[in-house]
């Protein structure tokens, strides 16, 4: 059965050069750059409603018709999306900003919203015949890949840096995928996949490397809109590692607007680093267009042990655009706020969410937020996932 998916070309985010989206399509070699899903919106409008869609199964694949996979029997799901908007009922207060919500993809499948990526990415892969794939991967993004890929009955292999959280290399080997642990970074582990992708037949699933996991993750936009009755909030705080969750939210609100489906009104769109890593932060403050390579990368927030971002120039473009901003806070700062969270809420947030509460509080204390501001901090992954930090932190108290 078809999807109906309005799919219509692929371009360059660049050179804005067309791609044929029924072949398989990497990045734009000339440019270096991102490739970005086109959809005949023009056809969607006069065809999809919104009632249709809210109709449907609570999951990402409700927005099928939005999502690159063009045949239904090709969707690799483990049900996953649609995650719940949990309000701060104590935080918020103490903060003085009426309306937070949390954003929960810890409640996802493989306990990360890489989850989301990788469905859209492998489901792709599938209906083009893909049969290898291969993936660097210094945490969560290894483990949704290794999952979807042992769903799909594809070969997966994996590089991931020898220090890698125990878990992420657990969840890889149990799936069956093919692991190798390197002594090195994640950028050396993207050269080797780089390097041998060739003579292997890999298909290389490295973020923005392929142009279907920001679609999967462009939903968290899609969702948001749909959960606020098809408006938006005022202020979005994102962890920001590769940055295809920001860069495929700000697609989505300007696809819905296109749709008829949303005004112009947009949140203002917040990245937050950890000083151990803060290329985009520190690119933003000198208001450049791209990032430098961030030297000596550190932090317990593996997601955001990201040096240089393939798609930096679309995540500053997105914060500009938006009128938003990038700020850093400190691996101390994120593991108080961990446990503030996890004692006045029952929210036990992995590193990379609780990066954006401590952001929030910054953000409040140099009135960049209004009380009556609605706020969406986005908690990314499940705290569950991080045993070394948490026991690391609490083992002596
Ligand atoms: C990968 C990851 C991030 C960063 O996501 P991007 O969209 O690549 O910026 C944040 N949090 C967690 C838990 C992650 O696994
Ligand atoms: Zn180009």
């Amino acid at each position: 059965m078809s999807t109906n998916s309005f799919l219509s070309r692929l371009i360059c985010s660049h050179c804005e050069t067309s791609f044929d989206h029924r072949e398989m399509q990497t990045f734009c070699k000339t440019c270096n750059k991102p490739l970005l899903a086109i959809y005949d919106l023009e056809q969607a409008k006069s065809k999809l409603t919104r009632d249709t869609i809210s109709s449907r199964n609570p999951d990402l694949w409700r927005y099928r018709e939005l999502l690159p996979v063009l045949k239904e029997e090709n969707i690799v799901s483990l049900g996953e999306g649609f995650t719940p908007l949990v309000p701060l009922i104590k935080l918020n207060q103490k903060v003085g900003i009426n309306q937070v919500w949390v954003k929960d993809e810890s409640q996802i499948a493989t306990g990360s919203f890489k989850a989301r990526g990788l469905t859209a990415a492998v489901s792709k892969a599938v209906e083009l015949g893909i049969k290898r794939v291969a993936i660097p991967s210094a945490g969560n993004a290894a483990g949704a890949l290794a999952a979807y890929a042992a769903r799909a009955g594809m070969e997966c292999f994996i590089f991931m840096p020898k220090d890698v959280p125990q878990i992420n290399f657990l969840e890889s080997k149990i799936t069956g995928a093919q692991v190798t642990l390197l002594d090195g970074l994640i950028s050396d582990c993207g050269k080797m996949v780089a390097q041998k992708k060739e003579e292997m037949g890999w298909f290389d699933i490295s973020t923005l490397k392929e142009p279907y996991r920001i679609e999967g993750k462009k939903t968290m936009g899609l969702e948001l809109a749909e959960q606020f009755n098809w408006s938006l909030p005022d202020v979005i705080i994102y962890p920001t590692g590769g940055g295809t969750g920001l860069i495929g939210m700000w697609k989505a609100f300007a696809e819905l607007q296109e749709l008829g489906w949303l005004s112009d009104y947009r949140p203002r769109m917040i990245s937050v680093q950890s000083t151990g890593c803060d290329p985009i932060t520190r690119a933003y403050n000198q208001g450049r267009q791209d990032s430098d390579f961030f030297e000596g990368a550190e932090t317990i927030a593996a997601g955001l042990r990201v040096p240089k971002a393939f798609g930096d120039a679309l995540i500053l473009k997105a914060l500009q655009e938006s009128g938003g901003k990038a700020l850093s806070v400190s691996d101390e700062e994120i593991l108080i706020c961990i446990k503030e969270l996890a004692e006045a809420e029952g929210l036990f947030v992995c590193p990379e969410g609780a990066a954006t509460w401590a952001a929030l509080k910054h953000l409040k204390e140099q009135g960049e937020i209004a009380a009556n501001d609605k706020v969406i901090l986005f908690n990314t992954g499940a705290g569950l996932k991080y045993p070394e930090v948490i026991s690391e932190e609490f083992k002596t108290k």
